[in-house]
Formats: C-alpha cells, sequence, structure tokens
C-alpha cells in the first residue's frame, strides 16, 4: 500500500509571551492508502496542532517547518490558492464539537450543498441532491426534511452525521477526524464510530483519528502512533501495540483505560500532567512521570529507535538498536 500523507520532521512553533515555544517538535509518520491511522495522547501532547499544520489552518502566531506530502505535493509550499482546493475537497476535517464548526444562521442542507459548490462544478440542483444522498449515506431519518433544517433544531449524534456528511460530500481521500466522538454519549459514539467504518469501507478514504480513547483506537483503527510532549513516542500496528507496548508513556495510558467487561472503581492513572511548551523537561519528556526513569533519562533525549516495525523512543530498548 502506498502512502498518501507523509509528515517529516514536523515542527509547529508559537510565538507566546514566554518567547517561541514548540507544540510539535519533530514528529514524522505517514498514512497509507484506505488505512485508518489513529493519533494517541492525553491533551497537550500535540495532536491537534498536528492536524492543523497538516490542514495549514493554524492560528496568526503560529509556524510550521518541516514536510508534509499529500499524494507527491508538497503542502506547506502550496500557495493559499491551491491550499483551499485541497482543504475540505482532499482532506477533510470532523471535529469534536459541530456546534463550532456548523452555521447556525444556515440550514444544514445549505451547508452541505456549499460544500458541494465550492470544489465541484455542479448545478444547485446536483449539490442539492449531493447534499440529500450524502444525509441519507450518513442514516439521518428523513433526509429530505433535514436538510431544511438548523443545526440547533438536531441533536448531538445528528450533528455530528451532518458533520460526516459534509467531510464526505466531495469524496475526500483523507479525513482527519479530531476527537469525533468524545462528546457524545457511549451508545451514540458506537453508531458514529461505526457509521465512519462503513462510509470508509464504502469510499476507501484513508482516516487519520485523533483521540485520547484506546478503546476508540482499538475499534477503528490499523496502526497507532502514540505522541507525547509533542513528539511521536511510539508507533505500531494496533496489533502489536496491544500485545506488547514498548513506552511506558503507552503502557500507562493502557492501565488507565477501564476493562468494558470489569467495574474497576480504581484506575490506575499516570502521576504528574503533560509538560507545558515552554517549560520542556531536558533529556526525555516523559522523565518526570515514569517509573522507570534511569539517570540518562533526564540527560540526553531518546530517538525515536526502530524495533522491527515497531518504534519507540525510550532509553530501555536502546540496546537493541547498538
Ligand atoms: Fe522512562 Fe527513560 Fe524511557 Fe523516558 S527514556 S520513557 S524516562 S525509561
Ligand atoms: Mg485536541
Amino acid at each position: 500500500m502506498s502512502d498518501i500523507l507523509q509528515v517529516q520532521q514536523l515542527r509547529t512553533r508559537f510565538k507566546t509571551d514566554q518567547g517561541k515555544v514548540s507544540v510539535v517538535d519533530g514528529v514524522d509518520f505517514s498514512i497509507r492508502q484506505g488505512e485508518t491511522l489513529g493519533v494517541v495522547g492525553e491533551s497537550g501532547c500535540g495532536k491537534s496542532m498536528t492536524s492543523l499544520s497538516i490542514m495549514r489552518l493554524l492560528p496568526q502566531n503560529g509556524s510550521t517547518e518541516g514536510k508534509i506530502t499529500f499524494e507527491g505535493k508538497d503542502l506547506l509550499s502550496l500557495s493559499e490558492k491551491d491550499m483551499q482546493k485541497i482543504r475540505g475537497n482532499e482532506i477533510a476535517m470532523i471535529f469534536q464539537e459541530p456546534m463550532t464548526s456548523l452555521n447556525p444562521l444556515h440550514t444544514v442542507g445549505r451547508q452541505i450543498e456549499e460544500a458541494v459548490l465550492l470544489h465541484r462544478k455542479v448545478t444547485k440542483e446536483e449539490a442539492k441532491k449531493r447534499a440529500i444522498d450524502m444525509l441519507k449515506a450518513v442514516g439521518m431519518p428523513r433526509p429530505e426534511e433535514i436538510y431544511g433544517e438548523y443545526p440547533h433544531q438536531l441533536s448531538g449524534g445528528m450533528r455530528q452525521r451532518v458533520m460526516i456528511a459534509m467531510a464526505m460530500a466531495c469524496d475526500p481521500k483523507l479525513i482527519i477526524a479530531d476527537e469525533p466522538t468524545t462528546a457524545l454519549d457511549v451508545t451514540i459514539q458506537a453508531q458514529i464510530l461505526e457509521l465512519m467504518q462503513k462510509l470508509k469501507e464504502q469510499t476507501g478514504t484513508s482516516i487519520m483519528l485523533i483521540t485520547h480513547d484506546l478503546g476508540v483506537v482499538a475499534e477503528m483503527c490499523d496502526r497507532v502512533i502514540v505522541m507525547y510532549a509533542g513528539q511521536v513516542v511510539e508507533e505500531a500496528e494496533i496489533n502489536q501495540l496491544f500485545e506488547s507496548p514498548k513506552h511506558p508513556y503507552t503502557i500507562g495510558l493502557m492501565n488507565s483505560v477501564p476493562e468494558l467487561d470489569e467495574e474497576r472503581e480504581y484506575l490506575e492513572t499516570i502521576p504528574g500532567s503533560v509538560p507545558l511548551a515552554h517549560q520542556m523537561p531536558s533529556g526525555c519528556r516523559f522523565a518526570p512521570r515514569c517509573s522507570k526513569a534511569m539517570p540518562i533519562c533526564s540527560e540526553k533525549q531518546p530517538d525515536l529507535l526502530d524495533l522491527g516495525g515497531q518504534k519507540c523512543r525510550c532509553w530501555l530498548y536502546a540496546e537493541v538498536n547498538e
């Protein structure tokens, strides 16, 4: 399978009162055609900033270095005009809270229609038909009626379906979904994930799925990268990750997932919190929270080591490469 997206040495910085800080710091990964890649980590680890860097939607004070190649095109060197042809068309995004990305003043039908009209040479009539077809495809009851309704008239789950309909309307080759089900209750969450999986199988689109939820990852993903403090700390095929997680951070995340069939009252959690971008520890960034930390860990930063397919940024595995 060939790569649809390649991210190389991505570095995203922000100008702040404390000076320039890196929120994404030398990130490498790729997404294969038709694959769902999970991007996992606590909030503040750079997952969303990575996706906004790919879409070139960073706030004004942000800047990006490195290389992002989408289907052979170098996204960081495209003009804004060419980027607009890709955004929402070849790469679409689905966000956590549809209320903030849907326009409250326009009907949902009109919003899907506009996405189609922006990128396709079709008549208004054809765009309307596409909008209704998409509402059907995402399992909306009474699609013709929903077409004329406003976002506030719909439930959270239905709004998320509208977002998916909008994202899929132009047949994107890649969908970046940032915590798409986090705001929904568990039953609706399962329905939305099932819908995304079904649409992916029908269309062959690739998905970059950002989540802090390893249950969602197990359900949806083919491969996973784990991010910590702006860096990739582990990369693995889904089975490898769950059978033999390597990085102490990944292992910590796994231990804090409640077993579905077990009522565990106390979940183990990782002590401490993700360091702030302007207060990165020297050496391994996870060292202040790591129960396996050794003297070298706070002195020198470990590289992302290739352990034979699975990759891990940790001194515990350094001898493997020597
Ligand atoms: Fe823990 Fe050291 Fe590995 Fe960092 S390098 S995760 S501190 S053992
Ligand atoms: Mg986020």
